[in-house]
């Protein structure tokens, strides 16, 4: 099989110097949320934008993010590279992924230093191997070996590689709204994912929005005495319980009106590829460590956290908690709510239905603030598009098996990707569900990585094509 793939002979021929790059990449602890390590983010992405060079795109240069209208004082570089020679007719590929990486604490569960990367049972163990440095480095070799193969590329490529990622991106959509004509494109190739398996490949085709509020009930302008006033005066704590009763019905649908109405239907290839995702229940409980699953009656436990909406109770407070107890009604309460979205709902049109949900349901002589904390549109791909079929074809190749189509549950700056460049987001991500993102003795499978290098090369031949 692998003899007919394009680069199999050039990463067998440049593994050595392959896995010595990655390794000296991992070293550098380019960790976004500490602003002590500004230095080394910057570093990080100066070695990408070397990186780059050496594989022979142009134009190579840091992007810093646009910090000015949000604030932030250690902004992390972005790295920008192109190859534009493949003509008008051909098409023209965004590469995105980031350079940046999580924390490393508590440190005394690796079983390696963290920037000491090491390959051991034929996993790279270090933070950043597969989130996202690794999955970066095989779309660079991939480009690199055509390029060393051919003097040219079948597509104009061009890479974007985020150096704020891990911190939630506060400066990227304004990034991509400021580098719109740079990063024009037909096709976005996310390179920060994952597959369900080694032997079940997968493509995600969409990621879950996301809307949050913060509730502020008051009913008094003081906590009264219970003996006094109770019975007879609103309690807040009990009004944010009702709310929070109030909002799923027995079927546990969220009640907010009109909140499923446009909740797109799985299209037939999508629902049968659902229905094949093999499911561990046991393996899945334990990974909670629940002893029960719950949910919205009539779907599973995957369309559950991945195609349907949901509406999470992140926070409850009000009233006394400390010890013994305390004779009081209590005159404030806070409630932190956060629904996931699914296609095509709308983040502003949920806001407006929490708020007036909200406001439908108090008691008489309750006041409610209600604060959105931020908001992000779902995403989708369909799998019929043209350029699904590129990535299916170049998975199928690599893998020797069909991929089946999978969601996230989570959501990302790959919305605004899509939106703001205007163009069809593929996810080729080879990470494994026990990969261990964010966490100690993060890894990568190598054989994942070598593949994804290979696929990354037949997803450009095939977007050429
Ligand atoms: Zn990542």
């Amino acid at each position: 099989m692998s003899g007919e793939l394009r680069l199999a002979g050039y990463a067998k021929a440049e593994a050595e110097r392959i896995v010595t790059t990655l390794f000296d990449w991992l070293r550098i602890p380019s960790i976004s949320s500490h602003p002590e390590r500004a230095p080394d983010v910057r570093a990080s992405a100066e070695f990408c934008a070397r990186l780059l060079t050496e594989a022979g795109l142009e134009n190579v240069t840091l992007i810093e993010p646009p910090v000015a209208a949000s604030g932030g004082d250690h902004p992390g570089p972005a790295v920008y590279g192109d190859w534009l020679h493949a003509g008008p007719e051909a098409a023209t590929v965004v590469v995105y992924g980031h350079h940046d990486v999580q924390p490393v604490d508590p440190l005394e569960l690796w079983t390696s230093p963290p920037f000491s990367p090491v390959i051991v049972d034929g996993e790279c163990r270090a933070r950043g191997a597969v989130d996202d440095k690794g999955q970066v480095l095989y779309e660079i070799e991939a480009a690199r070996g055509l390029l060393a193969a051919n003097g040219a590329l079948p597509v104009n490529l061009k890479f974007i590689i985020e150096g704020e990622e891990e911190i939630g991106s506060p400066h990227f959509e304004a990034l991509l709204h400021q580098e719109a004509a740079r990063l024009a494109c037909d096709v976005v190739v996310v390179s920060d994912t994952g597959m369900i398996a080694p032997d079940v490949p997968s493509i995600t085709v969409g990621m879950r929005g996301l809307v949050a509020f913060d509730v502020t009930l008051v009913t008094s302008t003081t906590d009264l005495h219970s003996g006094i006033f109770g019975g007879t005066v609103p309690n807040a704590a009990r009004v944010a319980a009702d709310l929070v009763a109030a909002l799923h019905d027995a079927q546990e649908r969220v009640t907010l009106p009109g909140f499923y109405d446009r909740v797109r239907d799985l299209s037939a290839a999508e629902q049968a590829s659902m229905d094949a995702q093999p499911f561990d229940e046991a393996g899945f409980m334990a990974a909670a460590g629940v002893k029960a699953l719950v949910g919205e009656a009539g779907f599973t436990a995957i369309e559950r956290t991945s195609t349907r909406p949901t509406a999470e109770v992140v926070g409850l407070t009000g009233g006394y908690g400390g010890p013994g107890i305390k004779t009081i009604v209590p005159a404030t309460a806070n409630l932190k709510i956060a629904l996931r979205l699914v296609p095509d709902q709308r983040p502003e049109e949920i806001t407006a239905a929490f708020e007036a949900w909200v406001a439908a349901h108090l008691p008489p002589g309750v006041s409610a603030t209600v604060v959105p904390e931020g908001g992000v549109a779902p995403a989708l791909t369909p799998v019929d598009h043209p350029a699904m079929g590129a990535l299916v074809r170049a998975i199928e190749r690599v893998w020797g098996t069909a991929p089946l189509f999978t969601r996230s549950g989570g959501s990302g700056p790959e919305e605004a990707l899509g939106r703001v460049l205007g163009a069809p987001v593929l996810f080729l991500g080879i990470a494994l569900p026990d990969d261990r993102f964010h966490a100690p003795n993060e890894r990568m499978v190598m054989s994942q990585f070598w593949k994804g290098l290979l696929a990354a090369g037949e997803l450009l031949v095939e977007l050429g094509g």
